[in-house]
C-alpha cells in the first residue's frame, strides 16, 4: 500500500475527537487493506510488531531532528528553531519538506513496505557507530516523503503519533467492517487480542471471517498475555456477595506481578505491561526448573520482596530497581532477593487452563510448585464461607506486610486482560492529603518525553520550606476520560523545572494535586522523614493555595492515627 494512503487516515483520524467518527472512518480504511497488507496494523500504533515485542522504534527527537535537516537539506539550527516555536517535530518535518518540494521534484513513491523495512532495521543496531546507519534509513524515507508522509514518518519514529486511536477503537472498526458490529463478534475479536496482543493476526482472522478460528487462537508458551485484573471491594462482607461463597482468599502480596513462561529448560518472564524481564531475574529461572513440576507452563504470580537478614516482607518499592536494571544482576540478586508467590497458572503441559474453573487451577499451582519459602511458594489461601476467618486472614496478611487480601470465585475462568468481579482485592480504606509537586522524572517507551513519575512534597516547618514525602506514577492513566494524561501534566510542569539532570528535573512547587494513599511510613528516602505508601492521583487543585497544603504536622498526625485504626480504618 502506498503510504500516501496511511498518512491520510492518521489526518483523518486525527480531524476528530469522537470515538464513533474514528471507528466508522478506521472500518472503512480496514475494509480495503488487503491480507498481504496486514501489519499495517502495527503502524496504526505507531509500532513495528505486536505490542510485546522487545523491538521498539526507539528514535531520539535529536536524531530525528538530524534527519530532517539532512533529507530537507535545511540547517539543524533551523530545525531547532522551527521546533521550538511549532512545538511537534512531525509539523516540522511537515513544512519543511513543503518547502523544499516547491524547488524537488518528489523521487519515488513511498510503500508501508518501504517504511516497515527501514523501521524495523533500527532496533537491530545497537552500540557504538550505528547512529549514522539510524539517520540513513530514516533520512532515506524522508527523502522520498510527501510532506504529510514527513510529517507522520517522524511521528512514527519519537513514539508520538498522536491520532487518538487505541486498541478498543481497532476492535470496534474491525468488527464493524467486517461484523456489522455484532456485539458478540467483538467479544470475540477482544478475546483474540487479550490471548494474542497481536493485532495483525487478529485482523487476518476478522477479515477472513473465521470467528470460528477467532476461539480457537490459543495462549502459546513464550507470547506474553495480558493479565486479569482485580475489581475492588470495601470490605470482606462486600467481597463475599461478589464472589459468592465460599470463596478463594488469598494474600494480596505487594511486589510486581510476573507471568512466567516454561518450555522444556527454557524459562521467560514478564511483566503486567508484557515485558520480558527474564535476564534482571536469573535467580527465577534456577527456582522454576528446580521446584516446579511440568515440561510446559505458564504461570501467573507476584514477585515480592525480602530483607536479607530479617527475611521480613517488604515493600515494592524496595525492589521495583531490580526490573530495569542491566547490569549488577548478580549484586542485586543478592542484595534485593524476591519471593515467587504462584497463584494461578493457564497452561500446562501443552494443555490451556484458562477456560478451566479456578478452583481447579489453584489445586493445580499447588500440586506443581513445591513451595520453598524465600525462593518460590504458591500463594498462601484459604477456601472459606466464614467472615470470621476471613477477617482472621486479612489481619494476618496485613500483619505479614501485605497489601490486603483478594478473594476469588471458585468457579471463574481466567480472563486475560479484564478487570473481572470474581476477582476481589480487599484492602484498608485510602486517606487523601493535598501535595505539590516538587519533581519528576521522564518516562522511557510508551511514555519518553514525558514525564511519568512525580515527587510529592508537604510544608515543612520553616516558610517557603517543602518536603520531599514521596513518589507518584499511579492513577493518572485512569483519568484520561476526564482530560487527565501524562502529557497534560508534563506540559503544565515543564515551565517550571529548575534544574535538570539525566531523566530527572526538580519543580518549582506550584502545581497542587490531591492524591489518595494507604500507609505513611518512616523513611530515610525522603527529607522529610516519612514516605507515603501506595501514592494514586486524584485531582489537580488549581483551587488550592500552597499556603493550605498538608504540613510537616499533618503528616504526623496522620502517621499516629493511623497506628491506631488504619488496619480496618
Ligand atoms: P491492583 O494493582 O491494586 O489492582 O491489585 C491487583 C494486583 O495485585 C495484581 O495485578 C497482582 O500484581 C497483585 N497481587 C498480589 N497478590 C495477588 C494474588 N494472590 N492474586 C492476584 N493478584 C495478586
Amino acid at each position: 500500500m502506498r503510504y500516501k494512503r496511511l498518512a491520510e487516515l492518521y489526518e483523518s483520524l486525527s480531524a476528530t475527537t469522537k470515538r464513533l467518527e474514528k471507528t466508522e472512518i478506521l472500518s472503512k480504511f480496514l475494509r480495503e487493506v488487503d491480507n498481504e497488507d496486514k501489519e499495517i496494523l502495527y503502524l496504526l500504533q505507531g509500532d513495528i510488531y505486536p505490542e510485546y515485542s522487545e523491538k521498539k522504534i526507539g528514535i531520539s527527537s535529536q536524531l530525528a531532528i538530524q534527519a530532517i535537516s539532512k533529507a530537507t537539506g535545511t540547517e539543524k539550527e533551523k530545525v531547532v528553531k522551527e521546533w521550538k516555536s511549532i512545538g511537534d517535530l512531525g509539523k516540522v518535518a511537515e513544512k519543511l519538506t513543503k518547502e523544499k518540494k516547491q524547488s524537488t521534484l518528489q523521487s519515488h513513491v513511498l510503500t508501508t513496505e518501504k517504511v516497515l523495512e527501514n523501521l524495523r532495521k533500527l532496533p537491530e543496531l545497537i552500540g557504538k557507530g550505528t547512529v549514522n546507519k539510524k539517520l540513513a534509513l530514516i533520512t532515506e524515507l524522508l527523502t522520498s516523503a510527501s510532506p504529510v508522509e514527513a510529517l507522520y514518518l517522524i511521528r512514527t519514529c519519537i513514539g508520538d503519533l498522536r491520532i487518538g486511536v487505541q486498541e478498543s477503537t481497532i476492535r470496534d472498526a474491525m468488527a464493524r467492517a467486517f461484523f456489522e458490529e455484532d456485539k458478540e463478534a467483538i467479544d470475540k475479536i477482544q478475546r483474540a487480542i487479550d490471548r494474542t496482543n497481536d493485532l495483525s493476526l487478529v485482523f487476518e482472522m476478522t477479515k477472513t471471517k473465521k470467528l470460528d478460528k477467532l476461539k480457537e487462537v490459543h495462549l502459546e508458551v513464550g507470547k506474553p498475555i495480558k493479565v486479569m485484573l482485580a475489581q475492588k471491594a470495601k470490605n470482606i462482607k462486600e467481597g463475599f456477595e461478589m464472589v459468592g461463597k465460599p470463596c478463594g482468599i488469598e494474600y494480596k502480596y505487594d511486589g510486581f506481578r510476573l507471568l512466567i513462561h516454561k518450555k522444556g529448560k527454557e524459562v521467560i518472564l514478564f511483566t503486567r505491561r508484557l515485558e520480558n524481564v527474564t535476564k534482571q531475574f536469573p535467580e527465577v529461572v534456577e527456582y522454576l526448573n528446580k521446584y516446579v513440576k511440568g515440561n510446559s507452563f505458564i504461570l501467573d504470580s507476584e514477585a515480592v520482596g525480602y530483607d536479607k537478614k530479617t527475611k521480613e516482607y517488604q515493600s515494592f518499592q524496595h525492589i521495583s530497581q531490580r526490573i530495569r536494571r542491566k547490569y549488577d544482576i548478580e549484586k542485586m540478586q543478592e542484595e534485593l532477593p524476591i519471593e515467587i508467590n504462584v497463584f494461578d497458572v493457564l497452561y500446562f503441559n501443552g494443555k490451556s487452563q484458562i477456560d478451566e474453573p479456578f478452583e481447579k487451577r489453584a489445586k493445580l499451582v499447588r500440586e506443581i510448585v513445591k513451595s520453598q519459602p524465600y525462593k518460590i511458594i504458591s500463594s498462601k489461601m484459604i477456601i472459606t464461607d466464614d467472615e470470621t476467618k476471613a477477617e482472621k486472614f486479612y489481619k494476618n496478611a496485613l500483619n505479614d506486610q501485605q497489601e490486603g487480601i483478594m478473594m476469588k470465585s471458585l468457579n471463574a475462568i481466567y480472563q486475560p486482560g479484564r478487570r473481572v468481579g470474581q476477582m476481589i482485592k480487599v484492602k484498608p480504606e485510602e486517606r487523601d492529603l493535598d501535595l505539590v509537586i516538587t519533581g519528576a522524572e521522564y518516562g522511557t517507551g510508551k511514555r519518553s518525553g514525558w514525564m511519568s513519575s512525580f515527587i510529592l512534597s508537604c510544608k515543612g516547618n520553616k516558610p517557603g520550606e517543602f518536603l520531599e514525602i514521596g513518589k507518584m506514577g499511579t492513577g493518572i492513566k485512569e483519568k484520561e476520560e476526564e482530560g487527565m494524561s501524562f502529557k497534560e501534566l508534563t506540559e503544565k510542569l515543564k515551565p517550571l523545572i529548575t534544574s535538570e539532570k539525566g531523566k530527572t528535573v526538580k519543580i518549582k512547587p506550584k502545581v497542587v494535586i490531591s492524591v489518595t494513599y494507604q500507609e505513611i511510613q518512616r523513611s530515610p528516602n525522603y527529607n522529610s522523614g516519612w514516605a507515603l505508601r501506595f501514592p494514586r492521583f486524584v485531582s489537580l487543585r488549581p483551587d488550592k493555595p500552597l499556603s493550605e497544603i498538608a504540613s510537616l504536622k499533618d503528616i504526623e498526625k496522620d502517621f499516629s492515627d493511623q497506628k491506631r485504626n488504619w488496619r480496618y480504618g
